[in-house]
């Protein structure tokens, strides 16, 4: 039985939404297909009648500075992003990570749009984007509208993108400021792909060697991909110092939810994790803020 029975080539995301609305069928956006075509392969995914292929649409492959934001197109590889300087200069939490995403296969035809609209709680493009405050930009028949990305979840493996009326179409993040700056670290298993044991984003605003504003988010940290709050407010206002740090960890063990699973980790080794990669990622956000530590 094939995977699929028609396969559908977007020319816009106009002609995307048409067919995902005019589809009686079951229907499927997809983009490079690493998440999704293994899910329905290995009957984690019910069968799907219609593919819709939204790869093939040019205004999601742009990746620039629109209306003073970061413009980053749904449909852009890792690779791409990994290596785009503008990515680097503005968002290197998100270069980062998309960096370590799988192996080159993977980067060269996983989008990061599929990785957020999968919804798993430890994607490492969304990891990224979270701490990040990126705006996910949607669109449907009726328009279009902005959602936080900390609004963008209902469940794991659930988005709040209505099936069949919504297509992901990019990302804004505001452009870097003088003292500002960001950073992606993660632990996976030592043949691990895919999933990360834990991975941590921050990014963090210095007013001198004062942590004038931060955003830390971690995955898997709850059900949902998520940003560390408390531990955020234990470091506002603070200079990075050992014991501002362990007091943080303190804060984060606090509101996290860690969980033991037999594949990749037991629940204290993701809290052991979880200390090391909040340190590691505070300081090395603050450096590319431009402090020195
Ligand atoms: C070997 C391997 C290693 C991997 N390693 C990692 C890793 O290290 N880190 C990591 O985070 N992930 C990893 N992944 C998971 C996966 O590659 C990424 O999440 C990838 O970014 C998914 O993007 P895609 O374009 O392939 O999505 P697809 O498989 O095409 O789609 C995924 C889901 O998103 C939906 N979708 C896709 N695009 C849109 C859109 N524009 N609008 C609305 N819905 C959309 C699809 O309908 C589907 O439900 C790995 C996967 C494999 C197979």
């Amino acid at each position: 039985m094939a995977t699929w029975q028609y396969y559908h080539n977007s020319s816009t995301t106009n002609d995307a939404l048409k067919v995902l609305k005019n589809t009686s069928e079951s229907v499927k956006i997809i983009s490079g297909g690493t998440d999704l075509l293994l899910d329905i392969q290995q009957g984690r995914h019910e069968e799907v009648h219609t593919l819709v292929d939204v790869n093939t649409v040019p205004t999601m492959h742009v990746l620039e500075i629109l209306d003073g934001y970061l413009h980053i197109g749904a449909a852009n590889l890792h690779r791409v992003i990994a290596q785009s300087p503008l990515v680097k200069e503005h968002a290197a939490a998100l270069a980062t990570a998309s960096g370590l995403i799988g192996g080159p296969q993977v980067r060269n035809i996983g989008t990061i749009g599929g990785n957020v609209a999968h919804a798993l709680p430890a994607a490492d493009g969304t990891i990224a984007l979270l701490c990040l405050n990126a705006q996910a930009d949607i669109a449907s028949s009726n328009g279009f509208r902005q959602v936080p990305m900390a609004e963008l979840f209902l469940g794991p493996g659930k988005s709040a993108l209505k099936p069949k009326e919504e297509i992901l179409t990019g990302f804004d993040i505001a452009l870097r400021k003088k003292g500002e700056g960001s950073a992606f670290n993660r632990t996976m298993r030592p043949q691990g792909v895919a999933i990360a044991i834990l991975n941590l984003a921050v990014w963090i605003s210095m007013r001198a060697d004062v942590i004038a504003d931060i955003r830390i988010a971690a995955g898997p940290t709850g059900p949902v991909p998520r940003r560390l709050t408390a531990a955020e407010n234990a470091l506002r206002g603070k200079t990075i110092t050992d014991k501002t740090i362990a007091g943080a960890y303190e804060a984060a063990t606090g509101e996290v939810q860690l969980r033991t699973s037999r594949h990749r980790a037991t629940q204290a080794y993701r809290q052991d994790v979880l200390g090391n990669l909040l340190e590691k990622t505070i300081r090395e956000a603050a450096v590319n803020a431009g402090v020195k530590l």
